[in-house]
């Protein structure tokens, strides 16, 4: 049996949209079966045409907010530490600002020859803006391959080439790490990482140490932001976590490359700050269709992202 193709052909019924039934009451029995049938078409769905990727995930952390709190009031227990320069006082939890900060974006994104509007942002600020990761300072990563299948080591590195072309925004490859997936992580480790925001945390990983991986979930990903006394929010730090074994079966097959490229740069999306997208030509489409890459609408969002603010304080 041709798993794909007939995946493939469920899939796209169950996104038909739903006939319109005009039928008198009588016939609610009969419309009823067909409920039943569609439910059942879209379970079987669900289950032959496999694979998606993930439920993005933010994270946010507030520091200090002057819009609830005044200056003098306590705001927590945590210790407060003065930074030299402005003066302006900051949780114990945090690194100090501005590290690494440029006065401009260090890049550019890469021109578009065709745009969309077909994206959207998983985090707003206030005035409507995305919130994204500083163009102003590289993102540091660092990669937990332990269990990258055997030759898959390379499909990280080139997608996140890919990723800072399309945002404009400078990746610093910090080298391998020990550190494993965890649904809390500290954005501030400073044994681990030095006194900075921790990096970007890419891991090949099984769902057995990543629980959102199980089931048909081949990846995940997210950032957690910043907002720092009642400011607009910014992204900090973030992870991603590979499904290794799945995506280790997924590499046998002829396209397997492209696939599990489509499932990095997807992952890669959220990190950056793409929320899903109801149209199947986008990578930011919730299910692994076609791998045929970032499209417009992918692309315009991330250069959109990749033109976010400078950020000195945090
Ligand atoms: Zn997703």
């Amino acid at each position: 049996m041709d798993g794909p193709s007939n995946g493939d052909n469920l899939r796209r019924m169950t996104h038909h949209p739903p006939p319109k039934h005009r039928s008198p009451l009588r016939k609610a029995g009969h419309w009823l079966r067909n409920v039943l049938v569609t439910m059942l078409i879209a379970a079987t769905a669900f289950l032959v045409a496999g694979l998606v990727y993930d439920d993005p995930r933010v994270t946010g952390l507030l520091g200090m907010d002057s819009g609830t709190h005044s200056r003098s009031e306590p705001i927590s227990t945590a210790p407060v530490q003065q930074t030299e320069a402005a003066g302006v006082a900051r949780p114990a939890d945090t690194p100090p600002p501005g590290l690494e900060e440029s006065d401009a974006p260090l890049g550019v994104p890469e021109l578009q020859s065709v745009t969309s509007e077909s994206y959207k942002f998983l985090v707003l600020n206030d005035d409507g803006s995305p919130v994204g990761y500083s163009p102003c300072r590289p993102l540091h990563y660092v990669v937990n391959e332990t269990l990258a299948p055997e030759g898959a080591a390379h499909l990280v590195h080139d997608a996140i080439r890919t990723i800072g072309l399309a945002t404009g925004i400078t990746f610093i490859h910090d080298g391998e790490t020990a550190e494993e997936p965890s649904g809390e992580r500290d954005p501030y480790q400073p044994a681990a990482y030095g006194d900075r925001w921790a990096p970007l945390l890419i891991s090949w990983t099984t769902p057995e140490a990543a629980p959102k991986l199980k089931g048909q979930v081949i990846g995940t990903g997210g950032s957690t932001h910043y907002s720092f006394n009642g400011g607009p929010k910014s992204f900090v730090t973030g992870s991603l976590e590979l499904d290794a074994p799945q995506i280790d079966l997924e590499l046998e097959r002829p396209d397997g490359a492209q696939y599990a490229t489509a499932v990095i740069l997807h992952e890669l999306g959220h990190v950056m700050g793409l929320e899903h997208v109801d149209d199947p030509v986008q990578l930011m489409y919730p299910e692994i269709g076609t791998p045929d890459g970032l499209a417009a609408g992918d692309l315009s969002g991330l250069r959109e992202l990749g033109q976010t603010q400078c950020r000195k304080d945090l």
